[in-house]
């Protein structure tokens, strides 16, 4: 590859992210069989934040087809690298006012939205573009002051509102489980978002995916629902 001087230093990167997708892969089966949950109905996200488009280039080129960005910027400036691979990008990050207009140029997922007044400006600029968009409410499930993420308490009341503006599609919840090795704690983080989505369901929203779990955390979150995993370092190794 003409970006890399090193043939054979881009056939190990590509070899390394090649074994460790199979890696996750495998041990989404695993415990998706283990829990008598269809592995097919778990998707996996590959978070791409920190990492350049070549990697990202090569993870698309062995199939995959979701990534995540957290900023809006990086979103932006890889978009043009990626765009002749068939993928699907959702925004998974704080989002703030003055982004939102590329954010939903090159997301076709907003999975953070929190408030009523970021929906609210999100729906605004989707009308001055003409588009409509999907979205994930992100709920603080953990309580730690800080995570973002509206209290799931306060989640239907969003939905409802969300429900308003006729640009926003919401299809799905999102959570980051609690940072603790306590694995109990972060158990409940996931069971505490299953138990909003069925809220929402008995209200009538048709909320079809639970995004939660990491790498470090996957194995649990699919034992208790999850319909999407964000895995970052266990495939693009450590972004520091
Ligand atoms: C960074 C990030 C991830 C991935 O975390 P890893 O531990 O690297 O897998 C998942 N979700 C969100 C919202 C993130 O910001």
């Amino acid at each position: 590859m003409l970006w890399l001087d090193n043939i054979q230093e881009y056939e190990q990167v590509r070899k390394d992210i090649q074994d460790k997708i199979q890696k996750i892969r495998r041990q989404i089966q695993i415990t998706a069989k283990n829990c008598n949950r269809d592995p097919n109905s778990i998707q996996l996200l590959l978070v791409t934040k920190n990492v350049p488009a070549w990697k990202i280039q090569i993870a698309l080129e062995l199939g995959e087809r979701l990534i995540g960005e957290n900023r809006v910027q990086e979103l932006k400036e890889k978009h043009e690298s990626l765009k002749h691979l068939p993928h699907t990008t959702h925004f998974i990050g704080r989002l703030q006012s003055n982004k939102i207009k590329d954010a939903i140029r090159y997301a076709n997922c907003i999975q953070s939205i929190d408030n009523k007044e970021l929906a609210e400006k999100i729906q605004r600029k989707l009308e001055e573009q003409n588009k409509t968009i999907q979205a994930f409410i992100q709920i603080n499930t953990s309580g730690e002051t800080t995570k973002q993420g509206i209290s799931p308490e306060e989640a239907l009341e969003l939905a409802k509102y969300i429900k308003t503006l006729d640009r926003i599609q919401l299809t799905g919840l999102m959570t980051i489980g609690i940072h603790s090795t306590n694995l109990d704690e972060v158990r409940m983080c996931f069971r505490r978002l299953k138990q909003v989505q069925e809220i929402l369901q008995n209200h009538g929203y048709p909320i079809l995916e639970l995004s939660m779990g990491m790498s470090s955390d996957f194995s649990i979150a699919i034992e208790e629902g999850s319909t999407m995993v964000r895995i970052g370092t266990a495939i693009f190794g450590s972004r520091s």
